[in-house]
């Protein structure tokens, strides 16, 4: 899989584009969507180049694994969502609907979420 240097989160890791950035440590970047699609929307993204979940999962090493999935667990805690629940989204390639190739999860809370897929 060809990841492209020039993608909008690969510029936002690079500090060449700002973000309003909730959570950040060795693996992982939080930030607000820049349209949101409910109450909370926070990508959380890793700090390797991947393109898609599978990527990452498969050539990421173990402690990136680790760390990038208990990133997410401290968004979910700062977001404030965890009581009430929330939906993790991650969308892969073109079936997927996958705009920004960089490896990201959605994090969606604040309000029923309504149906998995319209
Ligand atoms: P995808 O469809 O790839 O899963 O989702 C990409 C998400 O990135 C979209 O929800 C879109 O609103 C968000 N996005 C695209 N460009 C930017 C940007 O420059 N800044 C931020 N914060 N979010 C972005």
């Amino acid at each position: 899989m060809v990841y492209d240097t020039n993608n909008i989160f690969a510029k936002i890791l690079r500090g060449e584009i700002p973000c309003k950035r909730v959570y950040e440590d060795e693996f992982a970047l939080a930030f607000h969507d820049i349209a949101p699609k409910a109450p909370v929307h926070v990508l959380v993204i890793p700090k390797g180049a991947y393109v898609t979940y599978d990527d990452f999962i498969l050539k990421a090493d173990a402690a990136a694994v680790v760390g990038f999935e208990r990133a997410i667990a401290k968004v979910v805690e700062i977001t404030g969502v965890s009581s009430a629940g929330y939906r993790l989204i991650s969308n892969s390639g073109v079936h997927g609907g996958q705009e920004v190739p960089h490896y990201h999860v959605h994090l969606l809370g604040g309000h029923v979420m309504g149906p998995m897929v319209k």
